[in-house]
């Protein structure tokens, strides 16, 4: 039951028909208004009651990049009047969120960066201008002139962005505010431009318009506020009319992750709930919103139940199902299509220019490309067949059922979800079986008939008028001399049968894929006593496993002791001595940028060794025996070696269909293996299923 989450709130004077709050996204679609009303328009429909909107800048120097809206331009409020009428002819509600990026900022070429101190930003890779007074003071305007427009616009609220390392927290930091002045020097004053602003945006809608303000809770930075610090300025906004508290964890620079997927769910609202606190014992009843790592409306009537938050903000989770909340109402939780907070086609887009989607909802961000509303079924209509149900496969399969064809779709594994199995079992990826779950339950509900533990034979498609060929990749071999003086796994071996794997482990391979794998071995999965699981029930078969070997509560200790925050224990031994080898010189190779260096650290955290550089020589009793680029040679210590040097596609059912006049078309890994890019998989799966 969601009791919680479906009973009614308030935002000042806003009534809200829910707790759950869209938060802010920037999706590189701003510059599209029709494409950008389109999405907010499903998710208005899909059940989201207020949505914020991405941070629209308050003047050119503010700007998050090139397809940022400025606000001090016309485009900017025509672009927006386009998602305004589509969300407000959905019943929502919609609240502008009023951005300047200070030292993040992006702008175009020609202006520069401002910040409240000459502070170099590793993020934006620049050093800003310090603002002299009269700038502060027009920036301040600038805020208040945004917001007095949005209100005259028709916009239902707005957000001041102030968490997140953006200007407003750069003036609260004593990292970035290195001042002497009215605004920096101490506490006090570095407060003073964040009420500053939201005083001036008070005075410019009047006391009868809701004003949200998003606030960090923690920084993560070392040398910026402290979380005490944090939450003082957080009450002084709250005593000073801000409507809501919009709580954000970690700056863009943070050395600690917040939103990646081996941050347990939820694991930062107790900080929002230590600011709720303290703002009711000030006497105010200012509600609370907090965010990061919720991607369900169980987890959010958890938070909500556990008294830490007065409302939930989730922002991914509506990319990958913009109808979350109305399935969710409905009861039709096994139908909603989970954030696994990847990262991969949204944050790591937003950074850029890139049309930001998702990777397990390839639609999002392009509804006019792919309408929703099926194709009347041809009578009778055709039948057609999807071999291989990975990512590709499941992807296609759904789009042809939901366009009205009759599909077939086939996988020689005893489960559904391809390799997405294999990332399930890896610590913190939990989350990817979700999808399996989501498209088990949707493919049934789309009518597709679902056959495994068979295999695909071109014989068996001669009456379909298609195939959909997404049989996968085989791991790329390696053979090394003295391969019988070893045991040598290939990666599929080691995920499936963790158990085979000796205590001390040499992983040919530093990708994606290998650097799961050394996490997954690392933390003990197969060994007695491990800390999560003796192995699966097959290669990619391992029906209804969940989890990885590290469990949240170690992987919440580890992210408290790297934040410095209270309730964190201590770090476990490596249950294995892994060191994982490249050719090249860069480990995690394929990962995305947002996601990257969270892995590498938890990795290091965690004990795995790296080498790059290396050539592989030969194998002996007592390990690997790797040459450096002088040729030097060294034995890697080793009882296993776990071969996860990329992977070939596997597709020879398509020469065999061409061969009996079937038409077919190969996508995912089956059609181009390198990187494993399960983004490009989702989205050749939605292509290939609407070209059909
Ligand atoms: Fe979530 Fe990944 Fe989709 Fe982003 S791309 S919304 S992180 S599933």
């Amino acid at each position: 039951m969601l009791t919680r989450v479906f009973s009614p709130a308030r935002i000042g004077p806003l009534r809200l028909p829910h707790r759950i709050v869209m938060g802010s996204m920037h999706l590189n679609l701003e510059h599209d208004p029709p494409a950008l009303a389109a999405f907010y328009r499903e998710r208005a429909e899909g059940g989201a009651g207020l949505i914020v909107t991405g941070g629209a800048a308050v003047d050119a120097a503010g700007s998050g990049g090139p397809r940022y809206l400025v606000l001090d331009r016309a485009d900017a409020w025509e672009a927006l009047a386009l998602t305004l009428d589509a969300v407000h002819g959905e019943g929502a509600l919609l609240a502008l969120q009023l951005f300047h990026a200070g030292r993040y900022a992006m702008p175009a070429e020609g202006v520069a960066t401002v910040a409240p101190s000459a502070v170099y930003s590793r993020f934006s890779r620049r050093t800003p201008e310090a603002m002299d007074g009269a700038r502060i003071e027009r920036v301040i305007e600038a805020f208040a002139a945004a917001a007095a427009a949005a209100r005259d616009a028709g916009f239902d609220a707005v957000e001041v962005m102030g968490s997140e390392g953006y200007l407003i927290n750069q003036f609260a930091s004593p990292l970035t505010n290195l001042r002497n002045d009215e605004w920096g020097g101490d506490e006090d004053r570095r407060a003073a431009f964040p009420l500053a602003v939201l005083a001036a945006v008070r005075a410019a809608v009047g006391p009868d318009y809701p004003v949200i303000v998003r606030t960090s809770g923690a920084d993560f930075v070392e040398g910026s506020s402290t979380p005490e610090q944090s939450a003082d300025l957080a009450v002084r906004l709250a005593a000073a009319g801000a409507d809501a508290l919009n709580i954000g964890i970690g700056w863009h620079e943070s050395s600690v992750p917040s939103v990646q997927a081996l941050v347990p769910h939820g694991m930062w609202l107790d900080i929002a709930g230590g600011i709720r606190r303290r703002v009711a014992e000030a006497g105010l009843t200012t509600p609370v919103i907090g965010s990061n790592r919720v991607n369900s409306l169980p987890l959010a009537e958890a938070a909500l139940a556990q008294g830490d938050v007065d409302l939930v903000s989730m922002a991914r989770p509506f990319l990958a199902d913009p109808r979350l909340v109305a399935k969710s109402r409905d009861g039709a939780l096994d139908l909603v299509n989970t954030c696994i907070a990847c990262n991969q086609a949204c944050i790591d887009r937003s950074i850029g220019t890139e049309r930001v989607s998702c990777m397990v909802n390839p639609r999002a961000g392009r509804e006019l490309d792919f309408p929703r509303v099926a194709r009347e079924p041809e009578p009778p209509a055709r039948r057609v067949a999807v071999a291989g149900a990975g990512p590709a496969g499941m992807q296609a399969a759904a789009t042809l059922a939901a366009a009205g064809l009759h599909v077939d779709l086939i996988e020689e594994a005893w489960r559904i979800g391809g390799q997405f199995l294999l990332a399930g079992r890896v610590p913190g990826k939990s989350d990817y079986l979700e999808t399996v779950r989501y498209f088990e339950h949707e493919l049934e509900r789309l009518g597709v008939r679902v056959r495994t533990g068979v295999s695909a034979r071109a014989e068996d498609f001669v009456a379909h008028a298609h195939v959909v060929v997404a049989t996968g990749v085989r791991p790329r071999r390696v053979v090394l001399p003295g391969a019988a003086l070893l045991p040598v796994l290939d990666y599929r071996e080691a995920f499936a049968a963790p158990w085979r794997v000796g205590r001390r482990v040499a992983v040919i391979g530093a990708g994606g894929i290998a650097v799961d794998l050394a996490h997954l071995l690392v933390e003990g999965a197969g060994l007695v006593g491990g800390a999560g699981l003796v192995g699966g029930a097959g290669l990619v078969g391992g029906a209804g496993l969940v989890g990885g070997a590290e469990t949240s509560a170690q992987a919440r200790d580890r992210f408290r002791r790297e934040a410095g925050v209270e309730g964190a224990g201590h770090a476990p031994p490596p249950a294995r001595e892994i060191t994982v080898l490249r050719r090249g010189d860069r480990v995690g190779e394929g990962i995305g940028a947002s996601t990257r260096w969270a892995v590498l650290q938890a990795l290091r955290d965690a004990g795995v060794r790296s080498r790059t550089g290396v050539a592989y020589r030969r194998l002996t009793p007592d390990g690997l025996v790797v040459a450096d680029a002088t040729g030097a040679e060294e034995t890697i210590p080793a009882d296993t070696v776990v071969v996860a040097a990329g992977q070939e596609p596997h597709a020879p059912l398509a020469d065999e269909l061409a061969a009996l006049g079937v038409p077919c078309t190969v996508v995912g890994g089956a059609l181009d293996a390198s990187g494993l890019n399960a983004v490009r998989a989702f989205d050749q799966g939605l292509r290939a299923g609407a070209a059909v």
